[in-house]
């Protein structure tokens, strides 16, 4: 179906942050799948991570134990606030098991009323129709109505509109701490902190979407850490396959308590070859000095974008984000600036707020973030 306005590209092969096109361009890819290929393209861990597990077993559903996705879980676990995890093939499949959760934690607990969720305005949490409903932007639920009840949208960031529309029906919080498809809009500290101390004075869950600022976008495992707080629920995708399917709803025991057996199921949720390729993800982010690699890389590109920003102030605005998940505030239509962008060799992906999303894969070093800023430069001047 023509849902995508795709670009005339056919890419045959890429190698770490490279990208080579049937037609001999080559690109430096600052996209990454939107924020997915975490490790660049045909890594060789991840790639003999594959292949290994390919010549052992492919799927055996989840009517039997898997080695690879209890490992997995536990590590999650060991790494984070979380007890438990259900394992999705995507971000949409993570994020609604989480609002299915929410739901049966406070059904169980006998408050069956308490049904809603607070979400926020410009939030993206995947395409399904719970996802959309959740998220009201018109561009994602115009035309897919009847929407699915049970959500409360109030502005990003206004932590008085959302003590305001609390009732003794809300059952949860849900936002990413730093928005991606809205424009990189981070949440502030004290923002997350006041959701925090909101769902603890009301007995309401946090539930966080850390798909796309997680895994180590931002410089730590998850976005969250920064703010010093844990959520209740949260929902991982992208960056935890580097780019084999795979995601995944962690949550704290007490959370995820009305999720018993029979309750909710996927056939190829956490399979062999996701869960092989998601551990040895993990294996790289997890291993001493990466994610301060991902602090430091970021900062020197934050660094060379506001330099940027003070020498080309028509083209680019500002420049937003944390680590390595960046936007740039554009003058001229992002659409533009993205086509400009690539028509020089650098992939960058268009978001709300008029912004250009930098997601490049985590392990850059010093001389991909100069290339990139070369191109940057000269994009610039060509638009001015
Ligand atoms: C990409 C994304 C999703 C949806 O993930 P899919 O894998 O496309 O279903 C949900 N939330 C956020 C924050 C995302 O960036």
């Amino acid at each position: 179906m023509p849902t995508y306005a795709r670009a005339d590209i056919v890419f045959e092969r890429g190698e770490g942050p490279y990208l080579y096109a049937t037609d001999g361009r080559r690109f430096l890819d600052f996209a990454a799948g939107v924020a997915v290929n975490v490790l660049g393209h045909a890594n060789p861990y991840l790639v003999e991570a594959l292949t290994a597990q390919a010549h052992k077993l492919w799927h055996t559903s989840n009517l039997f134990r898997v080695a690879g996705q209890e490992s997995l879980a536990k590590r999650l676990t060991e790494a984070t606030f979380a007890d438990t995890v259900f394992f999705t093939n995507s971000g949409a499949e993570a994020w609604e098991c989480g609002a299915k959760l929410i739901r049966k934690y406070h059904y169980e607990k006998g408050d069956k009323a308490r049904t809603r969720i607070i979400t926020f305005e410009q939030a993206f949490h995947g395409r399904t129709l719970a996802a959309v409903s959740a998220a009201q932007q018109e561009k994602l639920i115009k035309g897919f109505g009847p929407l699915l009840d049970g959500f409360d949208l109030v502005p990003f960031g206004d932590l008085e509109a959302v003590r305001a529309a609390i009732t003794d029906r809300t059952a949860a919080i849900c936002l990413e701490p730093i928005q991606g498809e809205g424009g990189i809009r981070a949440g502030s500290v004290e923002f997350l902190r006041g959701l925090r101390d909101l769902c603890d004075q009301h007995g309401m869950l946090l539930f966080l979407d850390e798909i796309q600022c997680g895994m180590g976008r931002t410089g730590k495992l998850f976005a969250h850490e920064w703010a010093g707080i844990t959520p209740d629920v949260m929902a991982v995708a992208k960056g935890i396959g580097g780019g084999f399917p795979l995601g995944a709803c962690l949550a704290t025991e007490k959370a995820a308590s009305g999720m018993t057996a029979g309750t909710h199921g996927s056939t190829y949720g956490g399979n062999p070859l996701a869960t092989a390729v998601g551990n040895a993800v993990l294996d790289k982010v997890l291993e001493p000095g990466f994610l301060d690699h991902v602090q430091r890389i970021g900062g020197l590109l934050q660094d060379r974008l506001a330099g940027l920003v003070a020498e080309n102030p028509s083209v680019f605005k500002g420049v937003r984000g944390k680590g390595l998940m960046l936007g740039l505030a554009c003058g001229p239509a992002v659409g533009d600036v993205v086509v400009a962008l690539r028509a020089n060799g650098l992939l960058s992906v268009p978001a709300g707020d008029n912004v250009v999303r930098l997601l490049p894969p985590l392990n850059i070093g010093e001389a991909e973030v100069e290339e990139a800023v070369a191109i940057l430069a000269k994009t610039a001047k060509e638009l001015v």
